[in-house]
């Protein structure tokens, strides 16, 4: 008699279980957001720095990580986070990017960028660009807005102030410091081509070992991945050189199925080593972590090429990587719990 009621308030007691369960796992899900940043790879050393620097680097970065984090925190896409947090250190005379980008060698600034969305895997880039305030959004309009993955020169400067967004006069990039940096690799040009017995030109030599691009990547609260880069490119280049930063696969990458990606360094060597992609590719056909793919790529393959530089990004589960085979790599993240962390040398 009594059977078929013990039944039904067994099955309810169960469906009460597993609902509270799933409740849990959504409640743990979204507590899974993270946000890591870059502000470049590269001969970062205590003993060239002065504290006032150090400090002004180390503020700039968590102002950053606080911006991405609002929007993380608030419910925002990793989209959203990563672009707004790439504005911050654009916008910022620090970092080679935007506001502080360098200089080529005719004394111009050309900025890339691009931004790619680990849900639909679709991106967006520009290279050489030189009256966008801000490139990041100038790539994510690309994204967004064309049927196109990169633009470039003119045609990409067109696009933006259809899009409206804000130009500037390229003078808004002069930057003192930067413009020294010019010189000082100028100089060191003519005094080797002076000295060299063929007069030939060598890149390699006269390649200089700075470098200090953007860069972030996002885990949000729907388990949503993105990942951005934005550079100035590298000190003296020439002939519409374009580096890895905006190149899909090689600075930046991202994938709800494994990470997000956003790389600094010599460039060169990131686009032969296709890096971003390589440590994505690691996760999904050799089952790394995200730590062991970037230890291969970076400390492995990238160092045997001869390339220096770094990448940071974050996996499907939130877990963070930052990674560099150079002295020093300005850079920071945050998680869900809120707590801020920057660094810029070798810890
Ligand atoms: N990867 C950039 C480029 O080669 C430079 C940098 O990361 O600082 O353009």
């Amino acid at each position: 008699m009594h059977r078929p009621f013990l039944i039904i308030a067994f099955l309810s007691i169960l469906m009460q279980i597993t609902h509270a369960q799933s409740k849990q796992d959504n409640m743990e899900q979204s507590e899974a957001y993270a946000l890591v940043i870059h502000g470049g790879a590269g001969t970062i050393l205590k003993k060239n720095m002065t504290p006032e620097l150090e400090a002004a680097y180390l503020a700039k970065l968590t102002e950053a990580l606080e911006a991405g984090y609002k929007i993380l925190q608030s419910g925002g896409s990793s989209m959203d986070a990563v672009e707004n947090t790439i504005r911050v250190m654009e916008d910022s005379e620090l970092f080679n990017a935007g506001k502080g980008a360098v200089f080529t060698n005719e004394g111009k600034n050309e900025m890339d960028a691009s931004i790619m969305d680990g849900k639909t895997l679709n991106a967006g880039a520009v290279g050489a660009v030189t009256i966008i305030k801000n490139p990041i959004s100038a790539a994510r309009k690309v994204l967004e807005e064309s049927p196109h993955v990169m633009l470039i020169g003119a045609g990409a400067d067109d696009f933006a102030k259809k899009m409206q967004l804000e130009t500037v006069d390229p003078k808004y990039f002069f930057n003192e410091r930067r413009w020294q940096q010019l010189q000082k690799i100028r100089n060191t040009e003519k005094q080797q081509l002076d000295h060299s017995d063929d007069k030939g030109l060598n890149l390699e030599k006269l390649e200089n070992n700075k470098f200090g691009t953007v860069g972030a990547a996002a885990l949000d609260q729907h388990g949503n991945l993105a990942a951005g880069t934005s550079t100035g490119g590298m000190t003296n280049k020439r002939y519409g050189r374009v580096g890895d930063s905006p190149i899909i696969g090689a600075g930046t990458y991202a994938d709800n199925q494994t990470c997000a990606i956003s790389c600094t360094g010599h460039g060169e060597f990131f686009i032969r080593g296709v890096v971003a992609y390589d440590i994505a590719a690691l996760m999904d056909y050799r089952s790394m972590s995200i730590t062991q793919a970037a230890n291969e790529v970076i400390h492995g393959k990238l160092k045997k090429m001869g390339g220096q530089g770094g990448a940071i990004g974050v996996d499907k589960s939130g877990n963070i990587m930052m990674d560099f085979n150079t002295p020093g790599m300005y850079r920071g993240f945050v998680r869900s719990d809120g707590k801020i962390e920057v660094f810029i040398y070798q810890q």
